[in-house]
């Protein structure tokens, strides 16, 4: 089992991190390798599945190269400043380059305490480790940067949460896990020197572009808000609430992190909220891009005395960066819905037909994914409108709209092929629906079922392909199927 481990983070300074092995487990098995994933990272899946590469998985045997850290970060909880979080259950095994060129993350979550776990146990749940694998690889499918999933094993042990439940290990890769937590750890320790250090180290990693900027620092951020207010917007754009968008669960590399309490809606509302913690309901759909733009601003905060000697011209430079947030997200939101509408050539009064048919949605409680998916067979044939007009729970709300859409359709350049191309591009048929992805874990935990894992990561892995045998898979869930919370992934 060789690993082409290559660190860089490990080569930062000790007070970025804490240098421990995982913490073995009893009795490592596999439940699956991500194959494609291996093989792009160079790595052998037949030598991850066998028990060598099993041992490695589970945390039980470091490979050769691997320079095991758990990262340092603080952050933002619900609002709430905590000087010191990092890795409390994870482990850093190394970075692995891609033959195209890219940097890779291989770190093991749930791999056992380290001196960042406070009172955690280090250990990940069955259930959690699961939903993070489903979601994030369907996150991938949909073409959305975030982390994915290389493998998950069992470890034989238990974890004492409410209950005691099967324990298990997830192989995350990420370009990195550096968050704006990170930089918050090292600001709030006033180690500019730190502060520094990280944001060469992310430059070069992820937006080399600002190195050869006139201020690489403003570039910097400048190229985080881009990626974090497009990021944003293409979850919105398929229904996915994140859930605890924490300044810890936010990378500075634009990737999708940390699938705790995430859900994609069913029934579209502005203000849904799944997390069982989230009382306030900061995180819900519709407040994603105001706290990404919080959180965006506690990272322009930790880059001040990079930005410009005199306070005041570093704070002029930070808000100039932080006003460009709100514009890029708008453009990429309403760009992404206009094509999930049929526009291809959108203009100044499309927001209105949009907002109209989403107000109509949410007051009829219509499924997000079904009824655009459903509407690009309406653009091309008004028989079809009948499938989408049945998901609103008063369908003449929808067939009121429709006359101004025609109206507006009429005038677009596309032909009604392309046009029911792009939009099927801008909207999958398929999402890991809550129920399901709880009907997967369910089978695993309480049955040691993992065939409906693998059939609901085969349906998910073509979200925008018709799979006629998976139609089933495309439905929202039945009353009595409603999942309406999702918990921590602890
Ligand atoms: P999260 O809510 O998963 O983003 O985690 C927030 C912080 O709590 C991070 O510092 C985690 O490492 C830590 N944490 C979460 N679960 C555990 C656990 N079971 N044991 C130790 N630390 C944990
Ligand atoms: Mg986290």
């Amino acid at each position: 089992m060789r690993i082409p481990f290559d660190n860089s983070y490990a080569r930062l300074p000790d007070r970025f991190h804490a240098r421990l092995p995982p913490t073995p487990v009893k009795a490592p098995k596999l439940i699956r390798v991500n194959e494609a994933l291996a093989r792009d990272l160079g790595l052998d899946p037949a030598a991850l599945a066998a028990p060598e590469g099993v041992e490695v998985l589970a945390g039980n045997r470091v490979p050769e190269g691997a320079e095991p850290i758990a990262q340092a970060y603080a952050g933002h909880q619900f609002g709430g400043f905590v000087p010191q979080l990092g890795d409390g259950r994870a482990i850093l095994l190394g970075e692995v380059v891609t033959r195209d060129g890219r940097r890779r993350d291989i770190q093991l979550k749930g791999s056992g305490p380290t001196p960042f776990s406070r009172r955690g146990d280090g250990r990940a749940a069955l259930g959690p480790v699961l939903r993070e694998y489903v979601v994030s690889e369907a996150m991938h499918a949909l073409g959305i940067p975030t982390t994915r999933a290389l493998a998950a094993v069992t470890t034989g042990e238990y974890v004492f949460r409410e209950d005691a439940l099967p324990g298990a290990v997830l192989t995350r890769v990420a370009a990195s896990h550096i968050r704006v937590g990170t930089f918050q750890f090292f600001a709030a320790r006033q180690d500019v020197d730190g502060v520094r250090i990280l944001a060469d180290h992310v430059i070069e990693r992820h937006h080399k572009a600002a190195r050869d900027a006139e201020n690489p620092y403003r570039a910097l951020l400048e190229a985080v808000v881009a990626a974090q207010a497009e990021l944003v917007a293409r979850w919105m754009l398929v229904g996915f609430i994140h859930g605890v968008m924490n300044t810890d669960n936010m990378t500075v590399s634009g990737e999708t992190i940390d699938f705790g309490p995430c859900a994609f809606m069913d029934a579209f509302h502005p203000m849904q909220v799944y997390s069982s913690i989230d009382h306030g309901g900061r995180y819900a759909f519709g407040n994603q891009p105001r706290i990404a733009m919080w959180n965006l601003t506690r990272l322009a905060e930790t880059l001040l005395p990079l930005l410009a000697e005199d306070q005041d011209a570093a704070i002029a430079e930070a808000q100039e960066v932080l006003a460009g947030f709100a514009p890029r997200f708008e453009a990429a939101w309403q760009s992404g819905l206009a094509r999930k509408i049929g526009l291809a050539a959108p203009r100044e009064g499309d927001v209105a037909l949009i907002e109209d048919l989403m107000q109509r949605m949410a007051d009829n409680e219509a499924d997000f994914t079904l009824t655009f998916r459903r509407l690009a067979d309406a653009a091309l044939s008004p028989r079809a409108e009948k499938d989408v007009r049945a998901l609103f729970r008063d369908p003449a709300a929808f067939d009121a709209w429709t006359p101004g859409w025609r109206a507006r359709l009429a005038d677009d350049p596309d032909t009604p092929e392309a046009r029911r191309a792009m939009m099927r591009e801008a909207s999958p048929a398929f999402i890991p629906r809550n129920h399901q992805v709880e009907r997967v874990i369910k089978a695993a935990v309480e049955n040691d079922d993992y065939a409906p894992f693998e059939a609901l990561l085969g349906v998910l892995s073509r979200p925008f392909d018709d799979q006629p045998e998976a139609a089933d898979y495309a439905l929202p869930p039945q009353p009595q199927e409603r999942v309406l919370a999702t918990f921590c992934g602890t």
